[in-house]
């Protein structure tokens, strides 16, 4: 398939793949091994010569793994050939909603970190058995998740929510 037909062009494309691939590589430091792309943060991403910028959205406010998150990400796309210059930044808009967590993202954090990702307010499934969950405290380990415990397996999971 041929994208673009101008030399310059397709340098430029190629340019952009490789330095979305290079944000893809960065997981988030609270669940290992899925990518932040994956999570829904990554918002935009503009070339201009060698000059790339980088518009992330937080999942949650004041997370102290946001610098390390928007470090990895400069250092990584700097990696890239063609690129001279990197700035990071964390965009006020859109919110991040659970509805941002793409569907292989959802299905690491299900299989590998038993957290279940809720969509508006539809009852989350139960990660390990499909089962309905039962909200048992509001506030989980941050602001947007919370705690559930499934009604089959009397497993406590985790739900990331808006
Ligand atoms: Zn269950």
């Amino acid at each position: 398939m041929v994208r673009i037909d101008t030399r310059g062009g397709a340098v430029a494309a190629s340019l952009e793949d490789d330095v979305r691939s290079a944000v893809f590589s960065i997981c988030d430091p609270e669940y290992p091994g899925v990518s932040i792309v994956d999570l829904g943060l990554l918002e935009s991403v503009e070339i201009e010569g060698g000059v790339v910028e980088i518009g992330l959205i937080p999942t949650f406010s004041g997370c102290p793994a946001l610098a390390m998150i928007a470090d990895d990400v400069e250092a990584a796309v700097l990696a890239v050939d063609g690129v001279c210059e990197v700035s990071v930044s964390w965009l006020r808009s859109p919110a991040w909603s659970p509805g941002r967590v793409s569907v292989r993202g959802k299905d690491a954090l299900k299989t590998e970190f038993t957290v279940a990702v809720q969509i508006g307010t539809s009852t989350p499934e139960c990660p390990l058995c499909g089962g309905p969950t039962v909200e048992k405290s509001m506030f989980g380990p941050s602001r947007c998740r919370s705690v559930h415990r499934c009604d089959a397996c009397t497993e406590t999971i985790e739900v990331m929510r808006g």
